[in-house]
């Protein structure tokens, strides 16, 4: 049972009309709305009108249609906010820092100096030698032919020579 089943979602209230909202964009299939606590002004959330909990519960049609409404978005967010740059995210899952379970896309502007932190490459990561990366990418491309194969957790994954 999936973690909506047994918890309260805040955007199926919003949805509803039963939650107060901001909202800048809507169609049959999604909403888009004023983040409540905003990284910079203008931080938008792009979010199905169907529960669905994460980006790996997604349906592929409705996916692609969030991120096309996020496309349609960002140049005018930028436009209204100014920002010099934008993060597009989606956090799935907990060990992914999701915390409302009820997929969304953030569309956050930014700014130069703007104190938010989502640095890439990861400071503390090693770069791995050739042969694993070629070996996690041939394992992909295995899984991708055979979905039903066993997958490890993160950290067998990179054990594996
Ligand atoms: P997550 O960590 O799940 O990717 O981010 C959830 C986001 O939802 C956070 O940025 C948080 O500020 C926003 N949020 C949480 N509750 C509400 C709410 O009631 N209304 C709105 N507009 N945003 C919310
Ligand atoms: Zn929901």
């Amino acid at each position: 049972m999936g973690t909506a089943a047994l918890t309260h979602c805040i955007f199926c209230d919003i949805i509803k009309g039963a939650a107060e909202v901001s909202v800048c964009y809507e169609d049959t299939e999604s909403i888009a709305f004023m983040d409540i606590q905003p990284v910079n002004a203008g931080h938008v959330l792009v979010v199905p009108r169907q529960h669905v909990e994460s980006f790996l519960d997604l349906p592929k049609r409705l996916g692609t249609h969030l991120f096309d409404v996020a496309m349609q978005l960002a140049p005018a967010i930028r436009k209204v906010s100014g920002a010099e740059g934008m993060n597009v995210i989606v956090s799935s899952g907990a060990a992914a820092g999701q915390d409302v379970y009820h997929f969304h896309i953030h569309l956050i502007p930014r700014r130069q100096g703007d104190g938010f932190d989502v640095r890439l490459p990861f400071a503390e990561s090693d770069m791995p030698d050739r042969t694993i990366l070629d070996m996690m990418a041939a394992r992909i491309i295995g899984a991708l032919r055979d979905p039903t194969r066993s997958q490890g957790t993160p950290r067998e994954a990179a054990a594996v020579p």
